[in-house]
């Protein structure tokens, strides 16, 4: 057997044996390197490997091992297999435009002795030219059955070498090469144009015996062999379990820098420079007096909160979490009283112009009868609204959308920016309005329910607030999930709602009609609702009205005068209007588990009990089972729970919502029990070493510039 490689070349703890080579600092450029081809450089370059250090911090996606591969497959499975052949036959074929190349992939030594598989490629011209009869494949897919044949479509597929009876073709091998390749548990790396997982899997395991071991201190004391041994087992285990444990360790240090920005970010936003605003609260005690409800008890110890922040010597800067209904408007306006008592302007500033006008409507029944002026401005500001907003705003309450953010500067000369639907804006934007020397109080609010570790994270410099109770007096809440057959008794029920004077939305994935997606759409559909719910009327309503459009749409529907909005995802956020008891969402496999619930939030809200039908267009069980949690719970939480143990966490960072790089082997789902230690790791690096010269500090050091370019840019 070929030795292991790992004990042949590599001894990361000892600065390797490899003595004709000096070691590499790990900052090292690629080109710098020697034994790296300019192309591949380039090519490296795209996927954003600059250093010796990028190199080895490219982690494999997966792992084969190549000692013992599956058996041909016989029948069709939803499981990959890995499986090593010899191509024996090949053939192209067309399929109307479409063409095909198959190749057969025999089994040498398997049993029976005579398995085999075809391999089909469509539209890839490039496949044709290297598989030829005769390679020798390490292939990995899913076995699909196609008439009576089996086949894998567009397998990953690796050419480790020719047959005997294919020398002819032989490709140039490096001596001791295959060791890497084969007989071993091999990482398969993300590739990209120009460079193939073969030729990365050769450069990263170049690059571990050639790195300089004693330049890579561990910012975690105590953890170093654990961290080089890491980096070595992520790439060339000698057994798969060794995998895992691997990347926690490597992802403790992920999150580690993760939390880093994080706090450095929390401590740029809590630079004591805010205004107090001290008042007797009397604006306040009218407005709650003259309200039509007494608030909850934790809509009351939020204000109280912000109360004595906005009191405080520095800013502002909280969220307020609480689940769709749960009253944050109120604790909004609450809070903007406060500014406006002690004489400053107070913005509302929200993601859409429907939710803008109807928030204009009620901050105006509520704040008007007090003495207090309310002003709307959606869309760019001209010039004498600018003047307008500058010179008399003083004492006003100002809602408008997040094109205010146009005008920053001027946004900043408010006493209290409120931003509703926080996870609709980016940190960006947020980060705009409480950056620079004179900052406004900044309260955001988000019905996105984010489990707690989580929200340590993506909402790291923020205090958070929560509304965990619904107002009294609401009627109960039905969901059920349909397939598309149900429609003629959904239909029969919507008619029953709407005789007892309720209303109802019908929601779409799509505006108008994709020639991608096998997907109803909200402007082709209409016509069909108009007579389905004949004589009652519908109304369309998406984003893509302009916005005189929107608002008639929107006045008719909350005035009654329309009984069914056919829209789309626009009526998400905010859309209160109690008497709608009725949605139906149409292929509701097409959204999240989070944006199902919130659009579920239009209704529940009166007096009235509601019924939320989701259409489920998949005929999947997969989406069936996600969609069946909506059925089961009402919990903001629970939902956004089952949401990310159902597709990963991946996703919620490197989005614009929390600015912050998005991770390459942690997962903020499966690993969240690492990020409290990553967080006290990260708060007692900054306190020894706030600008991360110490030694023991180098692998950080590409934090150092994001720091020192100061918080804002942190976020690009
Ligand atoms: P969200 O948290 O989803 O933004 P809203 O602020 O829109 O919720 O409130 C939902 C509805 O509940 C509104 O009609 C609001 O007037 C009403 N509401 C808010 N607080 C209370 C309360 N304490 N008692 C009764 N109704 C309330
Ligand atoms: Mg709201």
């Amino acid at each position: 057997m070929i030795p292991s490689v790992r004990k042949r070349k590599v001894s990361p703890d000892h600065g390797g044996d490899v003595t004709s080579i000096p070691p590499h600092d790990p900052g090292t450029s690629l080109e710098r390197i020697g034994w790296i081809r300019s192309p591949q450089v380039t090519a490296l370059g795209k996927l954003g490997i600059e250093s010796l250090r990028d190199l080895i911090m490219h982690y494999p996606r997966r792992h084969e091992d190549r000692r013992r591969f599956d058996r041909f497959p016989d029948c069709e499975s939803e499981r990959s297999f890995c499986i090593c052949g010899i191509v024996g036959k090949t053939a192209f074929r067309r399929f109307g435009r479409m063409r095909s190349f198959e190749a057969e992939l025999e089994d040498q030594h398997g049993s029976p002795p005579d398995a085999r598989i075809t391999l089909r490629w469509f539209n890839l011209f490039h496949v044709q030219k290297i598989i030829l009869t005769g390679s020798r494949l390490v292939v990995y897919g899913r076995p699909r059955l196609r008439g009576r044949r089996l086949f894998m479509e567009h397998p990953e597929f690796e050419i480790i070498g020719e047959s005997d009876a294919g020398r002819q073709h032989e490709t140039p091998q490096e001596e001791g090469d295959q060791s890497i390749h084969l007989d071993r548990v091999v990482p398969i790396h993300p590739a990209g144009a120009g460079i193939s997982v073969r030729v990365i899997r050769k450069l990263i395991h170049r690059a571990l015996t050639e790195i300089d071991w004693s330049l890579w201190l561990d910012p975690l004391p105590g953890r170093k062999v654990a961290w080089s041994r890491a980096l070595q087992s992520i790439h060339f285990p000698d057994e798969p379990e060794e995998t895992e444990p691997a990347r926690r360790e490597l992802a403790l240090r992920e999150l580690l820098e993760l939390q880093i920005l994080v706090i450095a970010r929390q401590n740029e936003m809590r630079k004591p420079r805010g205004l107090p605003k001290i008042t007797p609260g009397t604006l306040l005690e009218r407005f709650l007096l003259a309200l039509p409800f007494t608030l909850t008890a934790s809509q009351q110890r939020s204000i109280a909160t912000i109360r004595s922040d906005m009191g405080q010597e520095h800013r502002m800067h909280r969220l307020l979490q609480g689940d769709v209904g749960s009253g944050k408007t109120v604790v909004a306006a609450a809070a903007m009283l406060l500014a406006i008592e002690a004489g400053y302007c107070a913005i509302l500033m929200v993601p859409t112009q429907i939710l803008a006008a109807q928030h204009f409507r009620n901050f105006r029944s509520w704040l008007e009868p007090i003495g207090i002026d309310v002003k709307l401005l959606t869309g760019s500001l001209k010039r004498g609204e600018l003047s307008l907003f500058n010179n008399l705003a003083r004492g006003t309450a100002i809602i408008g959308t997040h094109a205010l953010l146009h005008h920053a500067e001027t946004v900043k000369e408010a006493g209290l920016v409120v931003i509703d639907e926080q996870h609709k804006f980016g940190v960006l934007q947020r980060s705009q309005i409480a950056s620079g020397s004179s900052a406004p109080d900044l309260l955001v609010m988000t019905a996105t329910p984010i489990p707690r570790t989580l929200a340590q994270t993506i909402y790291g410099d923020l205090d958070i607030s929560i509304l965990n109770e619904q107002p009294p007096g609401r009627g109960s809440l039905r969901t059920v999930v349909r397939t598309p057959a149900h429609l003629t008794g959904i239909i029969d029920y919507i008619h029953g709602e709407l005789a007892k004077g309720r209303q109802a939305y019908v929601v779409y994935h799509l505006i108008g009609e994709s020639d991608k997606l096998a997907t109803k759409a909200a402007e082709t559909e209409i016509n069909a609702w108009k007579d389905r719910l004949s004589p009652h009327s519908c109304a369309l309503l998406h984003g893509r009205l302009d916005i005189f459009e929107k608002r008639h749409v929107m006045d008719s529907f909350e005035k009654g005068l329309v009984q069914v909005l056919v829209t789309t995802s626009v009526i998400e956020v905010g859309v209160d209007v109690p008497n709608a008891t009725f949605l139906l969402v149409e292929n509701a496999e097409r959204f999240g588990l989070a944006q199902l619930h919130q659009l579920r939030g239009r209704i529940g809200r009166g007096i009235h009990s509601s019924t939320c039908v989701l259409i489920d267009g998949s005929a999947n069980s997969s989406a069936l089972e996600r969609l069946s949690i909506l059925e089961k719970s009402r919990d903001g939480f629970v939902i956004a729970e089952e949401d990310l143990r159902l597709r990963g966490a991946g996703d919620i960072l490197g989005t614009e919502q929390s600015g912050l790089p998005p991770l390459r082997i942690a997962d903020l789902y499966r690993d969240a029990d690492l990020i409290p230690v990553a967080t006290q790791e990260a708060a007692r690096i900054l306190r020894d070493d706030p600008e991360l010269m110490q030694a023991h500090h180098f692998s950080l050091s590409r934090l150092r510039n994001t720091l020192s370019r100061g918080l804002v840019e942190t976020v690009g």
